[in-house]
């Protein structure tokens, strides 16, 4: 699992979370989501412009 940040805003999608209100449940991974998703909040940066941060497991 691994949380992905938007250079512009700090959004985090969080895989074990997901973005409900995006309509991706708890658990969804990154490769799941649409290429073309745009970032919920500033709604400028998409998918294949977050930066990826690993979560250390345990
Ligand atoms: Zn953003």
């Amino acid at each position: 699992m691994a949380v992905y940040l938007c250079p512009v805003c700090d959004y985090r999608y969080d895989e074990r979370r997901g973005a409900p209100r995006e309509g991706f449940p708890a658990g969804t991974a990154w490769s799941a989501i649409p290429e073309g998703w745009c970032c919920p909040d500033c709604g400028v940066r998409e998918k294949p412009d977050f930066d990826m941060h690993e979560v250390s497991r345990g």
